[in-house]
């Protein structure tokens, strides 16, 4: 499972995941991060059975934590199925069956590639 982290100025700077890793045990994996002096997103990769302990410790710490179920939403009416998104997409999250383009949203970091490479604007990203 996929957690997006947002870290605010005031704890940016503090040693949050080794202190969640510690304290939970688990094995984290970091997929994606945007981090300055100022704040952070970051998007974690964490086992299912560890994901609600990892959530809940980094909230703890003050961290706005956010579960990605469903990263990107395709619109089905508006998907052309031409492929742009699975040249774009750097995890791997779209590929062809039957020269039909299906996804795999566990795959997604939520960069953003593909929602600007969709000529049908057939794609956005979800947070929930
Ligand atoms: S880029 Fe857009 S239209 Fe093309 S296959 Fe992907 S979602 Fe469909
Ligand atoms: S936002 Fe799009 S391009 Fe980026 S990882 Fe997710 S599916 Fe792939």
């Amino acid at each position: 499972m996929k957690l997006m982290l947002r870290v605010a100025p005031g704890i940016v700077r503090k040693p949050l995941i080794a202190s969640v890793i510690l304290e939970t045990g688990a094995l984290i994996n970091i997929e994606r991060a945007s981090i300055d002096a100022v704040s952070g997103e970051i998007v974690l990769d964490v086992s299912d059975d560890k994901c609600r302990q990892v959530k809940d410790a980094f909230e703890r710490r003050g961290v706005d934590v956010v579960l990605l179920e469903i990263p990107v939403m395709r619109n089905d009416e508006e998907c052309v199925h031409c492929g742009a998104c699975i040249a774009i997409c750097p995890t791997g999250t779209f590929r062809f069956d039957n020269w039909k383009v299906v996804t795999d949203p566990g795959k997604c970091i939520q960069c953003g590639a593909c929602v600007t490479a969709c000529p049908h604007r057939a794609l956005q990203l979800v947070l929930r």
